[in-house]
């Protein structure tokens, strides 16, 4: 029998698709809030890009002139974090996975444990019945000694369960960050980093391997290789993948021929994801509608990716 969901999807009902229980996996905080609650709260009007960009520098300048400070100091993170919150129960996602990034600590607003409590007093007061995995970020362009006592606290603190990578895939080689990954592996963090948006299927392979990931995000590379496909299938690894984002920064020429769709042939575990929905303008119900109407997977096929995303 279908389920509710592939009836949404069938139906083209976009408010049917909402409604079902989602996953947002790979999320970059409040760059992925919800842009009418903004403009409620702001008066002010963020448009989302709608073309693709040259370049990453393409997004930092649009970061730039839609958002600037909108979200800087203690009330621009509460506004940011209320947005994402919003955002999570307009697009019924039941299970989001952001954080902080380790630099945060460098910013005045208090300790890792008040920056923790920060994202959970807003979502107790919004979305107390959504499910938040506390992650902690590092950009790949950051010297792995001011890495390592950024996080420290953080770790200490024995609440946050993933640690990701994200930022310029060249900046510095992967091996640099392997004690970083080791410390957070013994505090009981899952590993993930972004990696296969920029890079080859080679470093989505050296990635997993060096780093003991346990998922990947984006990873689209991989598609380009039979032999780390069925590496990353063998292992489980799970790669968080966002489609819109991929077309928007030219990974991707057309959703049609996303390698979305060869990763799930080759039996690699697969999720949908949003990146960032306040830049790119869609949800997580838009992203898995979208796949469905440019004939990309099933209905039945969408429900299991929805599924995997809300496995714990
Ligand atoms: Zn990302």
């Amino acid at each position: 029998m279908q389920s509710l969901f592939e009836r949404a999807l069938e139906r083209n009902d976009i408010e049917a698709v909402r409604r079902c229980a989602k996953a947002d996996l790979h999320t970059h905080g409040v760059l992925g809030g919800d842009a009418a609650y903004i403009a409620s709260r702001t008066g002010r009007t963020i448009a989302p890009v709608s073309s693709p960009l040259p370049s990453m520098d393409g997004m930092h300048a649009w970061v730039g002139a839609q958002i600037g400070e909108l979200f800087s100091g203690p009330q621009g993170r509460r506004l940011g974090l209320e947005a994402v919150f919003v955002r999570a129960l307009n697009d019924g996602v039941s299970r989001i996975v952001f954080g902080d990034d380790v630099w945060m600590i460098t910013q005045q607003q208090g300790s890792a444990s008040d920056l923790l409590a920060s994202v959970e007093e807003v979502r107790a007061r919004i979305a107390p019945a959504v499910q938040w995995v506390p992650q902690l970020d590092m950009s790949r362009h950051c010297k792995p000694e001011w890495l390592e006592r950024w996080i420290a606290p953080f770790l200490e603190l024995g609440a946050y369960r993933r640690l990701d990578l994200s930022g310029d895939e060249l900046a510095q080689p992967i091996e640099v960050f392997r004690p970083l990954y080791r410390a957070a592996k013994a505090h009981g963090l899952g590993l993930r980093a972004h990696v296969g948006e920029w890079g080859t299927a080679d470093d989505v392979w050296r990635a997993v391997e060096t780093l003991e990931l346990d998922e990947v995000q984006h990873g689209i590379a991989a598609a380009r290789s039979p032999q780390v496909m069925r590496f990353l299938a063998d292992q489980g690894i799970r790669l968080n993948v966002c489609p819109t984002s991929n077309l928007m920064l030219g990974r991707v020429a057309r959703l049609e021929e996303h390698p979305i769709r060869a990763l799930f042939d080759a039996g690699v575990k697969v999720t949908v994801n949003t990146d960032d929905a306040l830049v790119f303008g869609v949800g997580v119900s838009e992203e898995f509608l979208s796949l469905y109407r440019a004939g990309v997977f099933t209905a039945a096929e969408l429900e299991v990716i929805r599924l995997w995303g809300l496995e714990t």
